[in-house]
């Protein structure tokens, strides 16, 4: 009897150890995203900043009546155009406003009580449809007053670059089918207090939409700055250190266990660094360890004052002369935000930055929850997370770095368990994180454990 149970169980222990070790990783790459930076067309993009900039000006409180000029006229172009694209994908996108009454007086831009109106296209996903990935530009410029609202204001790169971007994006990855939800959206209201933003970051929480990003583009496409440096590779990737919104009891906790540089915004950062310098290892992606420029604002700022990850993707070389600007030249400088001041290729480069993260994060499996990390005082670190059955889970990668790296260096590969322990590696020496890894290789963004796991 004795020696049919050692037997059972060193079949047992056999079948451990063989499940244990066939921990082959999925693929580390997935074809189509080639395909998608491929689909993206700089000639569409060129197309649909000349449109916007037609509209005359963008103002948020410019005309809304005309069909040919203002902001009114704009919207409703973009609009249309999210519906055209999802007419040829057999109707795959949902496309509406959302819109709140600003009034006057409630911020120092704001000449009249006028309607921000963010028009918004869905891409519902097939296995997590209220899990939102989300892209975003401006439909609003502006000249040297943010309360001009009747000069000719073009807005070609501030922000109908980032606004064009966000439609080629749509129009590429409509041809695809995604388990994650992404949310294409043109906000309004940016340079006058960022009302857009926050009005739907508000909506979002509203309606329970679970963000697993922001992309927000602003100005992506000057090449020439006001420097005399032209660079059409490198561009920048701002985000904040740590959710905004953490209570002092977190902050105070983080001072004993780390994380100082790992919110869920820096992870998202993190997340599209690596798929740049895998999918277009040309380009110089730039990780801006701050909320945005100094003293600057951007339509991420609100999602992220409510907690949700969200970045900034702007180009590297700002050109001051062409933003804010009136319309004029002054001792032979040229002033003003026109066409002729954007580089569509480069457009294009950062508008496939954009849709290749937000295909793989889309694509990916959700990122495991309530992460958790032990290891004090032993010469190994164990991290642990939330059993689930989700069958597009093929394993997670528990990654580690050196505290002063900005990207996440090594990973180990492991699969069905919810904790791994990682020998010989101490854990003050590194910080840790843990991403869900798809079948297809497509891996969520990086969690960063600020839990201590409980032993019963
Ligand atoms: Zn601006």
């Amino acid at each position: 009897m004795n020696k049919l149970l050692t037997i059972l169980l060193g079949c047992f222990l056999m079948l451990m150890c063989t499940s244990t070790k066939a921990q082959q990783a999925p693929p580390q790459i997935d074809t189509r995203i080639y395909e998608i930076i491929e689909n993206t067309s700089a000639d569409r993009i060129e197309t649909d900043i000349r449109k916007l900039v037609d509209f005359g000006t963008r103002n948020t409180f410019s005309d809304t009546v005309s069909e040919t000029r203002g902001i009114g006229a704009a919207r409703r172009w973009i609009k249309a155009e999210f519906e055209r694209i999802s007419a040829e994908c057999g109707n795959c996108l949902e496309v509406f406003y959302q819109k709140d009454l600003v009034k006057k007086g409630s911020g120092s831009r704001v000449p009249h009580d006028a309607y921000v109106v963010n028009v918004v296209a869905v891409l519902r996903g097939t296995d997590y449809p209220s899990s939102y990935v989300m892209m975003s530009g401006d439909i609003d410029s502006r000249v040297s007053s943010a309360t001009d609202f009747t000069s000719d204001s073009p807005g070609a790169n501030d922000n109908a670059s980032g606004m064009a971007g966000t439609i080629e994006a749509a129009r590429v990855l409509s041809k695809y089918k995604f388990k994650h939800s992404i949310a294409f959206v043109g906000l309004s209201g940016e340079e006058q207090g960022l009302f857009g933003g926050a009005g739907l970051a508000k909506y979002a929480q509203e309606q329970n939409w679970d963000i697993v990003g922001v992309l927000n583009n602003d100005m992506i496409g000057n090449i020439e700055g006001v420097d005399g440096v032209i660079d059409n590779r490198t561009f920048r990737i701002f985000s904040e250190p740590t959710p905004a919104n953490e209570t002092d009891r977190q902050r105070g906790a983080r001072r004993f266990t780390g994380g100082e540089v790992d919110g869920n915004s820096r992870q998202l950062a993190r997340y599209i660094h690596k798929q740049v310098k895998t999918y277009m290892p040309e380009m110089n992606p730039m990780m801006i360890y701050r909320l945005d420029r100094f003293g600057r604002g951007g339509h991420h700022r609100p999602f992220n004052d409510l907690g949700f990850a969200g970045v900034r993707i702007m180009e590297a070389h700002e050109n001051y002369n062409r933003q804010h600007q009136d319309l004029r030249t002054e001792n032979g400088i040229a002033y003003g935000d026109v066409i002729e001041g954007v580089n569509f290729p480069y457009a294009e480069k950062l508008t496939s930055v954009n849709a290749i993260s937000l295909a793989g994060l889309a694509w990916a499996p959700p990122a495991p929850k309530d992460v958790r990390i032990g290891g004090a005082v032993r010469p190994s670190a164990t991290l642990q997370w939330e059993a689930t059955d989700d069958k597009n889970i093929a394993g997670y990668k528990i990654y580690y770095r050196l505290t002063t790296s900005p990207t996440w260096d090594n990973f180990v590969y492991v699969s069905g368990v919810n904790e791994h322990t990682l020998e010989g590696i101490v854990i003050d020496n590194y910080y840790f994180g843990v991403a869900a890894v798809g079948k297809d290789g497509n891996e969520s963004a990086v969690v960063f454990p600020y839990q201590q796991i409980r032993r019963r």
